[in-house]
C-alpha cells in the first residue's frame, strides 16, 4: 500500500492558488487592465458580456509580447518585471508576482491575440484550463488583446458565491474607475453588452479627470490639497465640506498610483473632517500618495490592497495637515499642541493617531502591553463613526506578547461583566464577553484559513427546518460555504425552507432556529453585498457573539484563567470583532493621580 500523502497535480495548485487572485470578474478586469497600463498603453477597451460573469474582453495599444514569451507569459511566477527579490522593494508596477495570466486561465478559457510594434506578424494563443491549445500567427495590431470566457468552468463553486450580473458589472466597474482616476494619460473605456458605460479620454489634469470619471457634480466641488515633505508627496483633491456622501465609497487613496484600503489612510482623512462633517457622512477624495518604494510594503497579499509603511506617523499627520488646510478646518497637531492642550487626553489629535497607529504597534514588554499599549485607559475608544470604515477592512493580525493574561492575578468580577485583575503596574478591567468573542472569532478565522482543522458542527439529533422570506433564503443558500468553514450545515430543503443538519460545536445548546434568525439580523442589507472575505468576517462576528459568554453571568476561577490563556495565544486580543475594547488597563500612575496622591 502506499502512504497517504501526495503531491498535488500542477493543474489542481494553480486552481487553487488562482481562488486567492481570482474571486470574481472583477478580479479579472483588474489584473488585465493593470496588465495594460505596464504595458504602457495609451488606449484601453474592457469590454463585458453578462457584468463579466460570462465573457471579458481587454484590448490595449501596450508594447505587445514576444512570440517565444508567450507561453511563458501564461506560465507560473514568470513575470518580466523583476528580476530578483530586492526588486520588489523598488517595483513601480502594478504587477511583479507572475501570477496573474496563469490563475486566470486555469479557471477559464483564455484567447490572446498579441504584436510588437518590431515584428511583422503577431500571435494567437489559445488556453483552455491552463493547458495550451492553441499556437499561431495571427494578424493583428500591435498591442495586446485577451477574451476571457468560460469563467470559473473548471470550478463551478466559484459561481455560487458570485451575484447578479448587475452587480457584479458594478464591481467591475469600480475596478476601472479606480485605475482611471490616476491614469489621467490613458483613454479607457468600457462596456457592457455592446452599451457604452464609462469612456473617459486622456487629459492633463487630474481635477478634470475627476469629473468625467466620478460624474460632473463634481466640478467646483473639488479643493487641491497638495503637499511634499521629507520625500512623501500627497496629491490630489478633496471635496468641499458641504459635498458629503453617505458612506466612504468616494474615498480613493493610492499609493504610489496603486489604490489601496489602508485604515491609517482613511483614518487620517475623517480626522481631517471630522470636526467639519457630521457623524456618518463621508468626504469624497483622490488623494495619491508618492513615496519612495522602499518606504512602503505592497507585498502583503496577493489582491495588494492593504500597505504597509515604514513610518506610519508621518504620513498620517501628513494628510491629516494637508486636508485640514485645504478644507479649512484647521485641525493640525500645532494648532491643538497651541490651544494648551497636553496632548494626550481622549479626542486630542495624539490620542486619534495612536489609535490609528495601534495595528502598527509591536508591543515592548508583558507590562507596556496594557498600560502603554492598546488596553491604557487614556486612548480613545474606537470613534464611533469611523466603524463603517474599520469594518470594510479586513483586520490583519497585530502582533501580540504571549503569555501576558495569564500572568495577571484575577481580583474578582463587577456587574457580572467585568473582570478585575491586579499586576505590579496598575489594574486591567476585561470585558468577558468582549474578550470571549475575539477569541471564539480567531478560532473560527484560523480554522477557515487551515483546512486540515475544519471546525467539526455539532450534528443537530432533529435538524431543524427554517422557513425564511426570499432575500434572507438567497443570502444563506450563498453563504453556505462559509457557514461550512464554521462548521454549520445548511442546505435546501424544497420552496422557501432551508435545513440546518450541524451548527458549530461552541453553539451546541443554541436552538438552530433562534441562530439562523440571529444571524440574519445581524447581517444588514450593506453587509450582504460585501465581497466574499468581508462577508465571512461579519458572519464569523455574528456566530462569536452568539457563542460568547453573555454579560451577568459569574464565572468561576478555571473559567477565568482558561480565558486569559486564550486571550494569550490569539492575536488581536485589544478589541473584539466589533472593534470595542476588551480590556482597558488603569496604570499605577493614573489611580493615584484619581486618589490625589501626586
Ligand atoms: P505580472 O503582471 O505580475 O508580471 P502576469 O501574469 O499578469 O504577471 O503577466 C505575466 C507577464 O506577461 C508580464 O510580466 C508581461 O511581461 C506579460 N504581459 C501580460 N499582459 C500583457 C499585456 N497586456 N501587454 C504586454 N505584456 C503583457
Ligand atoms: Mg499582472
Amino acid at each position: 500500500m502506499s502512504g497517504r500523502i501526495v503531491i498535488l497535480p500542477e493543474t489542481l495548485t494553480h486552481r487553487i492558488a488562482a481562488g486567492e487572485v481570482v474571486e470574481r470578474p472583477a478580479s479579472i478586469v483588474k489584473e488585465l487592465v493593470e496588465n495594460a497600463l505596464d504595458a504602457g498603453a495609451t488606449e484601453i477597451a474592457v469590454e463585458l458580456e453578462k457584468g463579466g460573469c460570462q465573457s471579458i474582453r481587454i484590448t490595449d495599444n501596450g508594447e505587445g509580447i514576444d512570440r517565444e514569451d508567450v507561453p511563458l507569459a501564461f506560465a507560473r511566477y514568470a513575470t518580466s518585471k523583476i528580476g530578483a527579490f530586492e526588486d520588489i522593494y523598488s517595483v513601480r508596477s502594478f504587477g511583479f508576482r507572475g501570477e496573474a495570466l496563469p490563475s486566470i486561465a486555469s479557471i477559464s478559457r483564455v484567447e490572446m491575440v498579441t504584436r510588437r510594434a518590431s515584428s511583422a506578424a503577431g500571435t494567437r494563443v489559445i488556453i483552455e484550463s491552463g493547458e495550451v491549445k492553441e499556437l499561431s500567427d495571427a494578424g493583428c495590431p500591435v498591442g495586446t488583446s485577451i477574451f476571457v470566457s468560460r469563467i470559473f468552468d473548471p470550478v463551478p463553486v466559484r459561481r455560487k458565491f458570485l451575484k447578479s450580473d448587475a452587480t457584479e458589472q458594478g464591481y467591475c466597474l469600480d475596478v476601472v474607475t479606480r485605475l482611471a482616476l490616476m491614469q489621467t494619460g490613458v483613454k479607457i473605456r468600457v462596456s457592457a453588452s455592446g452599451r457604452s458605460i464609462l469612456n473617459v479620454p486622456a487629459v492633463k489634469d487630474l481635477a478634470e479627470r475627476i469629473a468625467l470619471t466620478l460624474g460632473q457634480d463634481f466640478r467646483g466641488q473639488l479643493i487641491p490639497a497638495t503637499r511634499e515633505r521629507a520625500g512623501v508627496r500627497l496629491d490630489g483633491f478633496v471635496s468641499r465640506p458641504e459635498f458629503t456622501r453617505s458612506s466612504a465609497a468616494q474615498m480613493y487613496l493610492y499609493v504610489n498610483r496603486r489604490f489601496v484600503k489602508d485604515y491609517l489612510l482613511n483614518h487620517a482623512v475623517m480626522t481631517a473632517y471630522r470636526r467639519v462633517i457630521e457623524a456618518r457622512r463621508y468626504p469624497a477624495v483622490v488623494l495619491g500618495l508618492e513615496v519612495m518604494p522602499g518606504d512602503v510594503d505592497v507585498n502583503v497579499h496577493p489582491t495588494k490592497m492593504e500597505v504597509r509603511f515604514r513610518n506610519p506617523r508621518e504620513i498620517y499627520a501628513l494628510i491629516v495637515e494637508t486636508v485640514s488646510l485645504a478644507i479649512g478646518a484647521g485641525l493640525t497637531p500645532q494648532s491643538e499642541g497651541a490651544a494648551g492642550s497636553p496632548g494626550s487626553g481622549p479626542g486630542t489629535y495624539a490620542a486619534r493617531v495612536d489609535e490609528a497607529l495601534k495595528r502598527y504597534r509591536v508591543s515592548s514588554g508583558p507590562g507596556k502591553l496594557f498600560f502603554g499599549g492598546p488596553f491604557a485607559a487614556n486612548r480613545e475608544a474606537p470613534a464611533p463613526q469611523s466603524q463603517p470604515l474599520r469594518d470594510a477592512l479586513t483586520e490583519p493580525p497585530q502582533p501580540v506578547e504571549r503569555g501576558s493574561f495569564s500572568d495577571l492575578v484575577y481580583v474578582g468580577q463587577v456587574a457580572g461583566t467585568y473582570l478585575i485583575f491586579d499586576s505590579s503596574e496598575g489594574m486591567l478591567l476585561i470585558d468577558q464577553h468582549a474578550a470571549h468573542e475575539r477569541i471564539l472569532f480567531e478560532k473560527l478565522r484560523r480554522q477557515a484559513a487551515e483546512t486540515k482543522e475544519r471546525a467539526l458542527g455539532q450534528r443537530l439529533l432533529i435538524p431543524e427546518v427554517v422557513s425564511l422570506p426570499p432575500r434572507d433564503y438567497t443570502f444563506l443558500t450563498q453563504s453556505a460555504p462559509i457557514l461550512e468553514e464554521a462548521g454549520m450545515e445548511v442546505e435546501p430543503f424544497g420552496g422557501d425552507s432551508l435545513v440546518v443538519k450541524a451548527v458549530p460545536a461552541f453553539l451546541s445548546q443554541a436552538e438552530a432556529r433562534t441562530l439562523i434568525l440571529d444571524l440574519l439580523a445581524e447581517c444588514t442589507e450593506a453587509d450582504r453585498d460585501l465581497p466574499l472575505i468581508e462577508r465571512r468576517e461579519k458572519i464569523f462576528t455574528a456566530l462569536a457573539c452568539r457563542g460568547a459568554i453573555k454579560a451577568n453571568r459569574s464565572l468561576t476561577g478555571p473559567e477565568v484563567i482558561a480565558l486569559c490563556r486564550d486571550l494569550d495565544a490569539i492575536p488581536n486580543a485589544a478589541t473584539c470583532p466589533h472593534g470595542r475594547p476588551v480590556a482597558v488597563a488603569i496604570s499605577l500612575p493614573e489611580l493615584e493621580k484619581m486618589f490625589k496622591r501626586r
